[in-house]
């Protein structure tokens, strides 16, 4: 079984966060250390540690993150001016929370989309 992160707590509101939408299968709450004004994590309510780990199971609510960031992004003003989705994967992608994510960053201009190293 694979390991529970603090994730899962929001998820199950056991401890506070500011959720802007919840689903039967997908939670969305703003992310604590924001990189843009507006930033929101799209989290599956399953458990599934990384990219790695999904399955065809999985594929519909993959969509589903989608349709909800797009609404999401509707409701922050940001769908005209543009933002960015984002999933890390792991140590080289600079995955940090071991519960798959979305992030949704945007409402100012995110620059190139990699750092150069
Ligand atoms: P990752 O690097 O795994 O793709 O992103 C993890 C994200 O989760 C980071 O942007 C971090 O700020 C956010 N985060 C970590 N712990 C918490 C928390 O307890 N609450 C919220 N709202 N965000 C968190």
């Amino acid at each position: 079984m694979p390991q529970e992160t603090i994730f899962s707590k929001i998820i199950r509101r056991e401890i506070p966060a500011n959720i802007v939408y919840q689903d039967d299968q997908v939670t969305a709450f703003r992310d604590i250390n924001p990189q843009a004004p507006t930033h929101i994590l799209l989290v599956p309510n399953k458990l599934i540690p990384t990219v790695n780990d999904v399955t065809a199971e999985d594929e519909q609510m993959l969509g589903r993150l989608f349709t909800v960031a797009r609404r999401i992004a509707e409701q922050e003003g940001i769908a005209e001016s543009g933002y960015r989705l984002l999933i890390n994967c792991n140590r080289d992608g600079g995955q940090e929370v071991f519960h798959l994510h979305m992030h949704l960053v945007g409402g100012r201009p995110l620059g190139p989309m990699l750092k150069r190293a």
